[in-house]
């Protein structure tokens, strides 16, 4: 088991004759893709990989990536952290035609080569990981479609502008 930055080119098979388990953190600004979604490239993730064979013969990645990143929020429009998570379940698999032919329990990693990049398959699962939306759990903003009862209470507590307001109107 290796642990520390991840390395960039791997090569998967000899990897998983050799049943290494990677673990490690990577900047998300490694990322370029997966940064696109996001409102920043702060933040890490970490990264859990064991390559092994199993019992029919085929080359397998399986674990799980997650990280904390920072997504705009679609009612106040401010920076919201979303909890993000990966799971691998990945088939090596020669071609196109090779993938057709793994178990359906596994999602086909076709690697043509040796080598391959690790990185941007890690960001693609994460990608298809992320929500639709991104909102505050506790957002400062209600939308029309909250339920009247939480509206009603958030109209009772001083709306900091009338407090403002008041404090002007004093001063005078
Ligand atoms: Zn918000």
């Amino acid at each position: 088991m290796s642990n520390g930055p991840l390395p960039i080119r791997v090569d998967p098979r000899k990897l998983a004759e050799r049943a290494v388990r990677l673990s490690g953190e990577t900047a998300l600004g490694n990322m370029p893709n997966l940064c696109q979604a996001l409102a920043d490239k702060e933040g890490a993730i970490t990264v859990d990989l064991q390559f092994d064979v199993d019992q029919q013969g085929i080359r397998t990645i399986s674990g799980e990536a997650h990280g904390s990143v920072n997504m705009i929020c679609q009612r106040c429009l401010e920076p919201a952290s979303v909890a993000v998570e990966a799971e691998f379940n990945l088939g090596i698999a020669a071609s196109e035609e090779a993938a057709k032919n793994l178990p359906r329990s596994y999602d086909p990693l076709i690697v043509e080569g040796e080598e391959i990049e690790l990185l941007p398959v890690i960001e693609e699962e994460l990608i298809l990981s992320l929500p639709y939306d991104a909102y505050h759990e506790d957002c400062s903003v209600q939308t029309s479609f909250g339920d009247a009862e939480a509206v009603a209470e958030d109209n009772e507590k001083p709306n900091p502008f009338s407090v403002l307001a008041q404090l002007k109107a004093d001063n005078k």
